[in-house]
């Protein structure tokens, strides 16, 4: 069995839950911060590089202003992530917009902020024309289609419904242009979740090849390539970290194969991860409340599907770490649980534990990204605080558990109970 680091000591782990009630997410300031560092670095010899951090990935304003102050930019796709960056102080060209099947009104707020956007079909040309007004810069998704086989959790992109063809793609900067746009990106996101380096510097390549095409095509220069996120974390023990330098240096020798020998450079090159910046320092620290044994053995958390969605809807598998037994043998197997009524409400089936009892405390491992944010309200459960470790040693609460109150917000009981029992909840 090999146990996998958590990017929290034990003792930081245990004196948050003295502090906070579980469950909660807890995020390393430090981790983030020195990844951010990294991966900015690996990438110093572009000309124009960016990362824009997907901001649905963890949507909490001090962790959108940690990244800012790293020098990342925000990934926005809907009015509430467009909303939560203009509130933190980012605006303009710190934010990309990548959306699809776009609202009329998230069109305007992001024309409203100056953000960059990025067109996710030839239509919404028109469509942001007439609603928005067009923008002096813009930028299209492309999907490449057959031309690329995706991965298991993005799948085929001639199955996806992102981006243009490659056809739409020539008429769309053709017509762009005519209608006044002066300045262009292109886009594409084609993985999630990978850990091949070989797959992002495949992606560059098809990326500089289209770059080097629309310049002969239409004499079109492209100011920068977006090549999304997708850059995948090891949640397996075993299993590697995607190495940037790596990413990078493929990126550099297509970048000099094809940018530089026709004459395009300088271009930018953007990302816009999320899992890969914030992932891996982010945990679901969760308690035992209940054990269970019929067919099979189960151990019952204070969490559920609500604070983590992934096992439950991809099978994803998250390592689990039982506080205080590290070094104890993995010689029960059990299958870990939530409390909704739903049976893949489930964080691991047949996982090999140390023994677990009542109490025991539950780290879920590499939560930091998609994690809190996709989170929803069935049966009424309500999502759980977020704590964020600072740098100076201190945990802070960076977003509170929900309440009954919140939950009920929406619901109108007026009339409903003649004892005024509308107002005890
Ligand atoms: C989800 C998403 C991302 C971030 O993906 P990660 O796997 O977290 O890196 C980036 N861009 C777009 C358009 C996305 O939908």
């Amino acid at each position: 069995m090999i146990e996998k680091a958590l990017p929290f000591s034990a003792s930081e782990i245990k004196k948050a839950v003295d502090e906070y009630e579980t469950p909660f997410y807890l995020y390393d300031e430090k981790g983030i911060r020195e990844n951010a560092r990294r991966f900015k670095a690996a990438f110093s010899w572009v000309p124009d590089f960016r990362e824009y951090f997907a901001v649905k990935a963890t949507p909490n304003p001090h962790i959108l202003k940690i990244l800012h102050e790293e020098g990342f930019g925000a990934d926005c796709s809907s009015l509430a992530e467009l909303v939560l960056c203009e509130r933190c102080g980012i605006v303009g060209h710190d934010i990309m917009f990548t959306s699809n099947n776009t609202p009329s009104e998230e069109f305007r707020k992001a024309r409203e902020l100056g953000a960059i956007i990025n067109l996710d079909d030839i239509s919404h040309l028109p469509f942001l024309k007439e609603c928005a007004g067009l923008p002096e810069l813009l930028c299209f998704r492309y999907n490449p289609g057959e031309s690329r086989s995706g991965n298991f959790i993005i799948g085929e992109p001639k199955e996806a419904k992102y981006g243009l063809t490659r056809a739409q793609l020539t008429e769309a900067y053709k017509t762009a242009r005519d209608w006044g746009v002066k300045r262009f990106g292109l886009h594409t996101m084609v993985a999630s979740n990978e850990l091949d380096s070989s797959f992002f510097i495949e992606t560059a390549r098809m990326m500089f090849e289209i770059a080097v095409e629309l310049r002969k095509e239409l004499g079109i220069r492209l100011e920068f390539l977006n090549l999304g996120g997708g850059i995948g974390i090891p949640y397996k023990p075993g299993e590697k970290p995607v190495d940037y330098m790596e990413v990078s240096e493929g990126i550099r020798d297509a970048y000099n194969r094809l940018i530089v020998a026709n004459s395009l450079d300088p271009i930018g090159i953007y990302f816009e991860c999320g899992r890969v910046i914030t992932g891996p320092y982010g945990v679901l620290v969760s308690k035992v409340i209940h054990k269970k044994e019929t067919y099979k053995n189960y151990v019952g958390l204070d969490a559920c599907m609500v604070n983590l969605m992934r096992p439950g809807m991809y099978g994803a598998y998250h390592h689990i770490t039982v506080l205080g037994k590290e070094d104890w043998p993995h010689d029960h197997m059990y299958d870990v649980t939530g409390s909704l009524c739903e049976n893949n409400d489930k964080f691991a089936i047949d996982r090999m534990l140390p023994r677990i009892d009542i109490g025991d405390i539950v780290v879920i491992h590499d939560t930091g990204a998609h994690g809190y944010s996709m989170g929803f309200n069935y049966n009424g459960k309500l999502k759980c605080a977020e704590l964020l470790l600072k740098q100076d040693g201190k945990v802070k609460m960076i977003r509170r558990a929900e309440t009954l109150d919140d939950y009920f917000a929406t619901l109108d009981f007026e009339g409903l109970c003649e004892t005024g029992c509308a107002r005890s909840a």
